[in-house]
């Protein structure tokens, strides 16, 4: 049976930042993460991952991107080739954030493209996950992130490189979140999935909890069974909340 993974605690900084506080942003938490047990990275905008990787050059920090093509290069105005992002230094890519799905249609399949595009590459892919407030007052949440796992982790996958996220899309920047019974039973989910697909090695693979993770509410959502760390949004703006969160992991 494979180790259970180090915690990861990553920092999605979405559409927030301009270059000044972004690198001031950046030290303060690669200085801070020195002495934590957990892995830490951080994901910023995509102009800024030259800025914060410099930033963060040396420190145990990793860089991540907020999204990547499907495709390899080519003629996608505005888009980012899994390639590039890989060559700036990041090591992880998010795919298939519930902003992402929402704003620009991305369906499981898309994901799963743009993961398997991302593993090509050499990145990790960060697979988001996640009921809306419907689903889950229907009691739907279980089976609709089920069907989510299945179809945004590509078939092509290996356990080793591979991160899932569970957000819920209610507990999402509203400062709510769902109970730990309810973390337990969906992150437990995922976990079954992965094992149906990849046997034992599905114990290594880091499922992440995200959706208002705060200090104060970490310790708790951190030490449910089968959350292998965290994905943060709000509060890894802030170096010293971050790194409370990083300390619970
Ligand atoms: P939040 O965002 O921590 O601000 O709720 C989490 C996310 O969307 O990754």
């Amino acid at each position: 049976m494979p180790h259970r993974p180090t915690p990861l605690v990553a920092g999605n900084w979405k559409m927030n930042m301009l270059v000044a506080d972004g690198r001031a942003l950046a030290a303060e938490v690669a200085a801070g993460a020195e002495g934590l047990a957990a892995g830490f990275a951080v994901c910023p905008p995509a102009a800024l991952l030259p800025v914060v990787g410099e930033a963060i050059r040396g420190s145990k920090v990793a860089l991540g991107a907020q999204d990547c093509h499907a495709k390899a290069s080519g003629a996608h105005t505005g888009d980012h080739a899994a390639a590039l992002l890989k060559d700036v230094g990041c090591t992880y890519v998010i795919v298939g954030h519930s902003e992402r799905r929402q704003d620009h249609g991305e369906t499981d399949a898309v994901v799963a493209a743009k993961a398997e595009a991302a593993a090509a590459a050499g990145l990790v892919p960060i697979v988001c996950v996640g009921e809306t407030l419907d689903q889950y007052k229907a009691g739907e949440g279980v089976a609709v992130v089920e069907t989510q796992v299945d179809g945004s982790v590509p078939a092509s996958a290996s356990a080793d490189r591979l991160v899932v996220a569970y957000e819920p899309v209610w507990a999402i920047g509203s400062g709510l979140v769902p109970t730990t019974d309810d973390i337990r039973a969906v992150h437990g989910a995922i976990r079954a999935r992965l094992a149906a697909r990849f046997g034992d090695a599905a114990q290594g693979i880091r499922i992440l909890y995200g959706g208002s993770v705060k200090p104060g509410n970490a310790a708790e959502i951190l030490g449910v069974d089968d959350v292998d760390g965290a994905l943060v949004g709000g509060a890894s703006l802030n170096a010293a909340d971050f790194l409370a969160i990083g300390a619970a992991a």
